[in-house]
């Protein structure tokens, strides 16, 4: 920006040469960034430098710090209850802030859950509660903390004014190759986290094929920074690093995945995603400092009546019938044994293909579409049982879907035993 000092191509030839960014640098970058002065061609340049050549820590800190000081930051001080948010790096039948914001509200505190819509292969938690007849994800803020005082829980979308930064470089950084950059992967997240105003934030870091971070280490380095970034602005901030190699539950697809939502709620629901919403959950309480276990709320039904009264407080009807798809298709096993492999990438994939995930942001996604998942990892399998059923209301996107899938799921030979890959691989925090 003109009279600023500063000029966009100096701040990208020093991160180009590895020189450590000023504070001064990096809070002109993203004011004039967010103001329209730093050209997305430039940022786009600096984004890719900062991918290949990294930040220091302090860099990141001063980086996520001028992000939250984009927007406005929320007050939840008067919502009357510890607050506590959960978020998950992205992965593929990730449904599990359907079950636990209620079930944390009926453990006793707020989920203030700020959420996105899908893009690319991992499903978007908004997309997913739309499936739900009447219910919006638009709420103004003193609505917001109504409901958080009154229910305890709200997913609903972030307003334009919080981390606006955020949603200019995110945006930018998905079609300029440069979202798996640690530094702005934590900052984003953060910088949002942060500004929503919570007491305290459970990572659910996902680790594998499913999940922007692919190794173990990347995802331990990514929460780590994240950790540090929360403490430093007095949120209390602990991360599960947890398995995205294969998808989590039965269902992949926006309306599927709410009722396998509301079959955990009841009390059912496949073991891993009870098992993870169980152990996200002790964390939150934990660090809301409430002295109860989730598990003996789940089974009560507390959380089935937090979730019902989550719903209709957005104008849902959570007795409403969930959309259905117009055309289904089984896979089926073509030979015997013991699944040992089910590829959540190519899972997400084909979800995507069929119309659960959009390409470009203005595309509308189908409820309906989607993929269940029959036989997971150290399942026995007969020739001929079905492994996936696909739901879709446009059928010529099977073929696509089907080519996505060729490969998914490995059967090694009957006799031979598989295990189940451990859901939880770490945790990291105070
Ligand atoms: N989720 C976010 O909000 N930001 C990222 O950069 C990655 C996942």
């Amino acid at each position: 920006m003109a009279g600023s000092g500063f000029a966009a191509v100096d701040v990208i030839a020093a991160k180009r040469d590895r020189a450590v960014l000023t504070d001064a640098q990096i809070d002109w970058t993203i004011a004039a960034y967010t103001a329209g002065g730093f050209a997305e061609e430039q940022m786009s340049a600096l984004l890719m430098a900062i991918l290949l050549n990294g930040m220091t820590p302090g860099e990141i800190a001063r980086w996520t710090a001028a992000m939250i000081g984009s927007g406005i930051r929320m007050d939840l001080s008067g919502v009357g209850r510890p607050t506590v948010d959960k978020h998950s790096t992205g992965g593929v039948g990730d449904k599990i802030s359907l079950p636990l914001a209620p079930l944390v509200a009926a453990c006793g505190a707020a989920v203030p859950q700020l959420s996105g819509r899908g893009l690319g292969h991992t499903g978007g938690t908004l997309d997913k509660m739309e499936s739900i007849p009447g219910w919006t994800a638009v709420l103004p803020p003193d609505a917001m903390i109504r409901q958080l005082s009154e229910v305890g829980a709200v997913i609903c979308a972030a307003s334009a004014d919080l981390a606006p930064a955020d949603r200019k470089l995110y945006a930018l950084r998905d079609v300029t190759a440069t979202v798996e950059s640690i530094p702005m992967i934590a900052a984003s997240i953060m910088s949002k986290k942060i500004a929503e105003g919570t007491d305290a934030l459970v990572l659910d870091v996902k680790v594998g094929s499913g999940a922007f971070m692919k190794s173990i280490d990347r995802a331990a380095e990514l929460a780590r920074t994240m950790v540090e970034l929360g403490n430093a602005h007095g949120v209390r901030v602990s991360a599960l690093l947890t398995n995205m190699s294969v998808p989590l539950g039965v269902a992949v697809g926006n309306a599927m995945e709410v009722a396998e939502s509301v079959e955990i709620l009841a009390g059912g629901g496949p073991a891993d995603v009870v098992e993870l919403t169980l152990a996200l959950a002790g964390e939150m309480v934990a660090l809301a400092g409430l002295d109860v276990d989730p598990a003996r709320v789940l089974a009560s039904g507390a959380a089935m009546d937090s979730w019902r009264a989550m719903v209709a407080a957005q104008g849902g009807n959570p007795d409403a019938a969930l959309p259905a798809p117009r055309e289904r298709q089984i896979v089926v096993a073509e030979r015997a044994g013991v699944v040992s492999e089910l590829d959540a990438l190519k899972v997400g994939v084909a979800s995507w293909r069929l119309g659960a995930g959009r390409a470009r942001k203005e595309d509308q996604v189908q409820a309906a579409a989607g993929i269940l998942c029959l036989a997971k990892p150290g399942d026995a399998v007969a020739v001929g049982q079905p492994i996936f059923e696909l739901h879709t209301d446009t059928p010529e996107r099977f073929a696509d879907a089907l080519a996505d899938l060729a490969g998914a799921l490995a059967i090694s030979v009957a006799g031979d035993t598989v295990g189940r890959p451990d859901l939880i691989i770490d945790r990291i925090g105070a």
